[in-house]
């Protein structure tokens, strides 16, 4: 008996989760320098991180013997949102809150709901507790919230959405949304995972915390990955009813928020600055790719984050090539979508330099 035949077998049963290719990856194999390459694969903030974060990370340093200590975060995430601070829970990366709802609420013998080309974390996190998940296929590659709603079984306790949806970029309306809510079983918690939501318009944007009075089987989770630039400091949060929120607290580690990133976060939160530059650089990026993308022929999903993806008869080759000129995209096979690739938003000269070395794979 092998110890793979020994392991659970809903583990075994897990496709491991496919990063970006990390850029001194590329340079090893392809034999570039770091400065040449352009990594446009994980939806990270081409501006780097928030200055005000950086100089609180430096004035942290002093203070890494001790262990970290959450209130000041949750007290300003209370602040902003107008929630109290029981009704967060800090997460290493949003991915981590992502898995605390999954361990509160799913285990064998139960189901978890989410749509066909959604964020790879909400199978994963599924099948890591035991349940089965239920793919709903998508409707125009956006999550079809009527079909998802009738594919709840009474085993269903758990409903993954992203809103805007990663590799997508697809967005729900708030009124589906909120009758999605409507209709649901009281007992089957709803998981809007918001990860892109400050690059949303603000003519689009509902403040959907508001919702969570209404609806305690609620969970937002939000992050400071994306428009923040704290991707690689782990740093995401859920925003709850207190009875889960609660719930999700008896499964998390104790210390799974490091002092730095605690620290950069709450700084982060009040760079409102750092954050309007950054929303204002992915309006311009967004419209400079999908432009360029048109002109070489190339369709694209209308896309409501950082990110566009967009087809190609070959793309697995066409990524190949890119890669050999020091480009970094995401495939997206493993979405169930073999003929597209994704690609960040990033500097104008980044954006460039893709869409050259694009026009010389076609
Ligand atoms: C990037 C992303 C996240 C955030 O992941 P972190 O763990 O916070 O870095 C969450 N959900 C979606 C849909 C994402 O694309």
């Amino acid at each position: 008996m092998t110890l793979h035949e020994q392991s659970l077998p809903y583990v075994r049963a897990i496709s491991p989760y496919l990063p970006g290719k990390p850029i001194s990856q590329l340079a090893r194999e392809m034999g570039l320098a770091v400065d040449q390459i352009v990594k446009l694969a994980s939806n990270e903030n081409p501006l780097g991180m928030s200055p005000k974060a950086r100089v609180a990370v430096a004035g942290a340093l002093d203070g890494l013997a001790r262990y970290p200590d959450d209130f000041d975060l949750k007290r300003a995430l209370a602040g902003r949102t107008g929630l109290a601070s029981e009704q967060i829970v800090l997460g290493n990366g949003s991915n981590d809150v992502l898995d605390l709802v999954a361990r509160v609420f799913l285990a064998p013998g139960r189901s978890a709901v989410f749509a066909e080309h959604a964020f790879a974390v909400y199978p994963l996190a599924t099948l890591a507790a035991g349940a089965e998940g239920i793919e709903v296929p998508a409707r125009d590659y956006a999550h079809d919230l009527a079909a998802m709603r009738a594919a709840i079984r009474p085993d269903t306790r758990l409903v993954w959405i992203a809103n805007p949806n990663n590799p997508t970029g697809t967005f729900a309306s708030y009124p589906q949304l909120r009758s999605l809510l409507e209709a649901l079983p009281a007992n089957v918690v709803v998981v809007l995972d918001e990860a892109y939501n400050e690059y949303l318009q603000p003519a689009e944007r509902v403040d959907t915390t508001a919702w969570l009075a209404d609806f305690p089987n609620l969970v937002i989770t939000r992050t400071f990955s994306k428009i923040h630039g704290l991707a690689g400091l782990r740093i995401g949060y859920a925003l709850a009813s207190a009875e889960v929120a609660d719930l999700m607290n008896r499964v998390r580690q104790p210390f799974n928020c490091n002092n730095l990133a605690l620290v950069a976060a709450a700084a982060a939160l009040d760079d409102h600055e750092f954050v309007a530059a950054s929303y204002a650089l992915n309006r311009a990026g967004m419209e400079q790719i999908v432009g360029g993308l048109k002109h070489l022929g190339c369709s694209h999903i209308p896309s409501h984050g950082n990110f566009v993806t967009f087809r190609l008869a070959d793309a697995a080759q066409v990524n190949q090539r890119l890669l050999r000129q020091g480009v970094i995209v995401r495939p997206v096979a493993g979405y169930g979508m073999p003929e597209w690739l994704r690609v960040t938003i990033g500097t104008e000269v980044e954006n460039e330099r893709f869409l050259r070395a694009l026009e010389r794979s076609l």
